[in-house]
């Protein structure tokens, strides 16, 4: 009746509770963590993200097991060995709904305590300046335009950061730092790029920029494995629309130079990640901006990868109208085959796409686990969509050390899954983990989430490798686009 699709993650069932001399053995019923995913052919993936297992099971099972139907006229008095695969993998409970909400609260504690140390080492980000060489219509500096800018981080200020960040014990995973602007990579930041990568490099740092790469080619000398290691670079589809949406100031477009400064950057033994930011605009040009990649040499090329993200409605002046969810987004690639390598990157805000092995977390990004974005005048941010707009500064940088905000700061950094009502009764509470801060409180008290989609999107993503990997299952004419 089911076919296991993947090794749970978890032996130690949170769903069972074991009989002790007090307790009245309790009846099973569906646990309330139980997610489906429709296939064809009268089977569904049956999951559950807090054991982590995956079942190919009928969907009437699957229906019944997410309570959205009657039982199963066959699983009416199902064998004992089902019912016990079944508990073990989390799909079917003797705990009462609290007790089972409080199982949850509970690992989702575990988790998020086993990494408090970690999160003690911050992840740093340097924001060299808010200024920029293109006039993107969707950039976040809508936000912070108006103000007297942009000034550039001096390197004695860079010099006085290195002295913070010194007080900080080494962590292994975290040597990296990032470069982020405005557009950290012009001319006029050279000479502060320079007095970074030195300081850095003498630590043991690499480094990631995010660029628009226009002027990489003034850089070529710190791009390297050891120095500038890996760029996020933006191309937003085929060359017109580019040049359409990503004009430099003078109004010229920039994609054949970006195009040949990646080249260049590859060619020092550099990751570059191409990210596409997409909206109702440029979305039906997917396709073409594949075809294009390809032309210029970019598609397959060693160490490039691509992927889309949609355009965040905290980036601009789009309408609302424009924009995309990540769901829309990741049915529109799974329509066209060759468009689904536009899928493959994780945790950059992009189209995440997960397999069947995922990995658990207690916090949604960096923001409110251990990122601290340091910028050119001293303030101190923790998310770099609203760095630069002082009223989410949770520092300022003095003495050559933060003085933090005390409650804008721990505001963040409390944010876990364990703190969101909602999100403890989530599926997927552990997957997720409480969706985005900023997108969060636009819907009001601090506790407040936007989910954005994201359990249609994991659900897509499972489906997705599934059907890859069992094609038989697929429809002739390609997958149903409904979950
Ligand atoms: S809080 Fe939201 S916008 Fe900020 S880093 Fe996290 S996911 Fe990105
Ligand atoms: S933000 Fe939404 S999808 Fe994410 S864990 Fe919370 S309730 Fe679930």
């Amino acid at each position: 009746m089911t076919t296991q699709v993947n090794a749970m993650g978890r032996t130690d069932s949170y769903a069972l509770r074991t009989s002790t001399p007090h307790s009245t053995p309790t009846k099973l019923r569906p646990g309330a963590y139980n997610l489906q995913s429709r296939l064809p052919g009268g089977q569904s993936l049956l999951v559950n993200c807090i054991t982590r297992a995956i079942d190919l099971v009928p969907t009437s099972l699957a229906e019944y097991l997410t309570e959205v139907g009657e039982i199963p006229e066959d699983f009416v008095d199902p064998p004992q060995a089902l019912l016990d695969y079944l508990a073990l993998r989390g799909y079917v409970t003797n705990l009462s709904p609290e007790e089972e909400r409080t199982a949850v609260r509970d690992l989702a504690t575990r988790i998020d305590a086993a990494r408090a140390q970690e999160r003690a080492t911050p992840t740093f980000t340097f924001v060299l300046t808010y200024g920029c060489n293109l006039a993107c219509t969707y950039c976040f500096q809508s936000g912070i335009e108006g103000r007297a800018r942009p000034s550039i981080m001096s390197p004695d200020l860079v010099v006085r950061y290195f002295r913070y960040i010194d007080t900080f014990p080494h962590n292994q995973s975290k040597q990296n730092i990032e470069l982020f602007g405005g557009e950290p990579l012009m001319k006029s930041t050279r000479k502060t790029v320079e007095t970074i990568v030195k300081l850095g490099v003498d630590r043991g740092y690499t480094f990631t920029a995010t660029t628009n790469g226009v002027q990489l080619d003034h850089f070529r000398d710190l791009l390297s494995p050891t120095k500038i290691a890996r760029l996020l670079v933006t191309l937003d589809g085929p060359r017109e629309i580019h040049d359409a949406r990503r004009i430099n100031t003078s109004g010229h477009g920039t994609f054949a130079r970006i195009v040949s400064n990646i080249k260049a950057a590859t060619d020092e033994g550099v990751m570059v990640s191409i990210r596409t930011n997409v909206d109702r605009d440029n979305l039906a040009h997917l396709p073409a901006f594949i075809d294009s990649l390809d032309e210029v040499g970019l598609l397959g090329r060693r160490n490039v990868t691509v992927f889309a993200a949609p355009v965040k409605p905290s980036l601009g002046s789009l309408a609302t109208s424009e924009l995309l969810s990540h769901s829309e987004l990741i049915e529109f690639l799974s329509r066209d085959r060759r468009l689904l390598a536009l899928r493959d990157e994780k945790n950059q805000g992009s189209v995440n796409s997960w397999d069947f092995s995922w990995g658990e977390q207690s916090r949604y990004c960096g923001a409110v686990s251990s990122s601290l974005l340091l910028d050119p005048e001293g303030l101190v941010f923790t998310c770099n969509e609203v760095v630069g707009q002082p009223e989410h500064a949770v520092g300022q940088f003095r003495d050559d050390t933060v003085e933090f905000f005390a409650d804008k700061y721990s505001r963040w950094r409390k944010r876990s899954v364990v703190a969101l009502e909602q999100c403890l009764g989530c599926q997927v509470a552990l997957v997720c983990a409480g969706g985005c801060a900023i997108r969060g409180w636009h819907e009001g008290s601090a506790g407040a989430v936007d989910c954005g989609g994201f359990k249609e999107a994991f659900l897509s993503s499972l489906r997705r490798q599934f059907l890859t990997q069992n094609p038989q299952q697929e429809e002739p004419d390609g997958p149903p686009t409904s979950l």
